[in-house]
């Protein structure tokens, strides 16, 4: 399955100012099959294990408490070079340098509340969709 799926998070406050039917008809439109999808609210601890690659950032405790501050929707996303198609969906990690037409462009709100997270690489990827879901949760 390497190359086909990514996984990406509705962050809190773009699920909290009810964002994620938007977000996820944009996926949709864009040619993405979802795979797993559920509501959680992460803790702190599995925030902090989550973005463990970023403990050595200045942002990574100010994101961990963002991440765990409130419901999260988590999906699983299958097309034909998944990682690279969803970021150029998503655009730059600053929604004020993310391109027209993005969904952080749209419904990114600063960096940190950003709207979504996506996979970075394929490795990643598969990493972060098995952080999240087992197998028996995935059509
Ligand atoms: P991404 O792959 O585009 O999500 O970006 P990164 O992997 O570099 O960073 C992970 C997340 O950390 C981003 O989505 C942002 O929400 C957050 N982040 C990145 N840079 C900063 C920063 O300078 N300040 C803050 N507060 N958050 C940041």
């Amino acid at each position: 399955m390497t190359g086909k799926i990514t996984f990406t998070m509705i962050k809190p406050a773009a699920y909290q100012n009810l964002h994620a039917g938007k977000i996820l008809d944009m996926i949709l439109a864009n040619g993405f099959r979802i795979v797993a999808i559920k509501a959680v609210n992460l803790s702190s601890n599995l925030a902090a294990k989550f973005y463990e690659v970023h403990k050595e950032r200045p942002f990574y405790n100010d994101l961990v408490k963002s991440m765990s501050s409130g419901t999260i929707l988590a999906a699983i996303l299958e097309k034909e070079n998944a990682v690279e198609s969803y970021r150029t969906l998503i655009g730059s990690t600053n929604p004020a340098d993310a391109a027209e037409g993005t969904i952080r462009k749209y419904f990114g709100e600063s960096i940190e509340k950003n709207a979504v997270h996506g996979s970075d690489s394929d490795e990643n990827a598969l990493k972060e969709a098995a952080f999240f879901f087992s197998e028996f949760e995935r059509v």
